[in-house]
């Protein structure tokens, strides 16, 4: 009998998850198509979904795909395995995580996850917390982790993706992104009608992209030098006092001082750093300060500067203290992603629960790292929270001021400085950010006790575990999407199919380890009903009414 399931489609890695109806007898997708009650539309015009149809039915029955808990038998990395049960893995995989609890403590457990299948982030979250390891990350470690700390410290908050609005927002300045390019091409429609009521639009970017051909300005900087022009942007805003005193006036710190730094950076000194004719750059700089609100990027991607390091963490004070001076928290400007609560999630109450974490009496131990990168550590969030508490009563949910450097985890394994990391257990390819060449010696390497990967297609990383479990794909899990805490709003969908053969929702593993290990790790469902505490509905309610929560 043919079923309609509210699912969540899983044709893209890092899930928008669009939602779906799909189309089900017995474990088949037939068929899908957009949900009228969803977010968003977008499956009817998909690219992907325009190349193949059914491609959850596809990622559903690849012959690539993991189907059963597999136990290393040979030595690591030579391929040879023996098939075991769920139940089994888990029991082994506990009783390995407690050995190593009572002789190195929880900080020697590291816990990493990948690119999200549906949600993914609420089991490891909980079961950090619950356990007392700070060593944990996800895959924003790769995109935001050199600047969203910063803004957080700027703001308390981040402001990640503005929403610009036709006829409201004054200004949207490309900076580094491409959503042209985005599968999901919503939020560049949106700029496209921004566009046709008269906003100005700014592209940075040294290639001529899509963003670039449709800009009333493109400044095709040099790659690297974006501390400079966001300096020589402030340096013109401020000395032709384009920005917004008022909001100076009231919610700044240190203005003064951000005013002198500055200076050392007039425009035809940037102009030579960034190679961008010195007359541009003011002229870009007089329109961002007179077309306010203005909307900046296109996400998370400033790719001319991330992963530069220090460059990124200079570029990113420049770049929020220009956002902040020009329609921070506006509407059509950028909004401040404020507590979850807010956005209908309880997810610093029962998922992302730092200060738990903080405060665990088990964790003697900061981060591995943590006196070279002090952010990314149990301090940094706890000095964050003093800061926020009256506000902020759970602290914002965001992991990026507790997750500690890669380059340190792996010298943890390899060298047990500052203390051993002895167990590692990753998701969704959870190590895919690491510099390869030493994580591969320190996942070879003895000193490192126990390596557990869970995914749905073997990977570099499966190939040198102990244990490897198979994952269920979006389609074959309930999800309520909550981006790592990072975005305000809320979607869900519920599984279109059982998991095929032994795979696993990813929660499984969390709750499954966790109460081997006495922690208190709920049923998905029961977690999804807290989480959806602020709405007043359960879970199954939410995806058949409501589907998305957005403020
Ligand atoms: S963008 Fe397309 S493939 Fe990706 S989740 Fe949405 S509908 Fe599926």
């Amino acid at each position: 009998m043919v079923e309609v399931k509210k699912a969540l489609c899983g044709g893209c890695l890092f899930g928008f998850a669009c939602p779906i109806l799909a189309h089900v007898d017995g474990d088949r997708i037939l068929k899908i198509e957009p949900d009228p009650l969803g977010y968003t539309n977008y499956p009817a015009r998909c690219e992907r979904l325009k190349l193949w149809p059914n491609l959850n039915e596809i990622i559903l029955r690849h012959p690539k795909r993991l189907n059963y808990p597999l136990k290393r038998v040979g030595k690591r990395g030579e391929g040879k395995w023996e098939r075991i049960t769920w139940e089994q893995a888990i029991e082994e995989i506990a009783e390995k995580l407690k050995e190593i609890i009572e002789n190195y403590g929880p900080e020697a457990i590291a816990l990493a996850q990948g690119s999200v299948y549906g949600d993914m982030d609420i089991g490891q979250h909980r079961f950090q917390c619950l356990l007392g390891t700070p060593n944990a990350w996800f895959e924003g470690k790769q995109c935001g982790g050199a600047r969203f700390p910063i803004e957080i410290a700027m703001y308390g908050y981040i402001t990640f993706l503005g929403i610009p609005i036709p006829s409201k927002t004054g200004c949207i300045v490309f900076w580094g992104g491409s959503p042209s390019e985005w599968p999901n091409r919503q939020w560049f429609e949106r700029v496209l009608e921004c566009r046709a009521s008269g906003t100005k639009i700014i592209c940075i970017d040294p290639r001529p992209t899509s963003e670039a051909s449709l800009s009333d300005l493109w400044l095709q900087i040099r790659p690297g030098s974006d501390a400079a022009l966001a300096m020589a942007f402030l340096n013109v805003i401020i000395e032709e006092e384009l920005y917004d005193k008022e909001f100076v006036q009231k919610y700044t710190l240190g203005f003064d001082r951000l005013k002198e730094a500055v200076k050392e950076m007039p425009p035809d000194r940037a102009s030579k750093i960034t190679w961008i004719p010195k007359d541009k750059i003011i002229e870009a700089a007089r329109m961002i300060g007179t077309h306010k609100p203005v909307c900046w990027g296109g996400g998370g991607d400033y790719i001319t500067t991330n992963h530069l390091g220090p460059a990124t963490s200079v570029f990113s004070y420049y770049f929020y203290a220009l956002v902040s001076l020009t329609g921070l928290d506006e509407e059509g400007g950028m909004y401040l992603y404020k507590n979850m609560e807010n956005y209908g999630c309880a997810y610093g109450k029962y998922v992302a629960m730092w200060k738990h974490l903080c405060e665990h009496p088990k964790r003697k131990r900061d981060t591995v790292g943590s006196d070279i990168y002090p952010i990314g550590s149990c301090r940094a969030w706890m000095t964050y929270y003093d800061a926020m508490k009256e506000v902020e009563p759970y602290g914002f949910e965001c992991q990026y001021l507790t997750m500690p450097s890669h380059a340190a985890v792996v010298d943890a394994i390899l060298t047990g400085k500052p203390y051993p990391i002895k167990a590692l257990i990753s998701q969704a390819g959870g190590l895919s950010s690491f510099s390869l060449g030493r994580l591969v010696e320190a996942l070879k390497s003895s000193n490192l006790e126990l390596f557990v990967t869970m995914d749905i297609f073997p990977t570099p990383f499966t190939a040198l575990a102990d244990y490897v479990l198979p994952a269920a794909h979006t389609v074959e899990k309930d999800s309520l999407m909550t981006f790592n805490g990072l975005v305000f709003f809320i979607h869900g969908g519920e599984k279109a199919v059982e998991p095929l053969y032994e795979r696993h929702d990813d929660y499984d593993l969390w709750k499954d380890l966790g109460r081997k290990l006495g922690l208190d790790m709920p049923d998905k469902e029961k977690l999804l009903d807290m989480l959806l505490e602020p709405t007043g509905m359960r879970f199954r309610e939410f995806v058949e009414k409501k589907r998305y929560y957005f403020p």
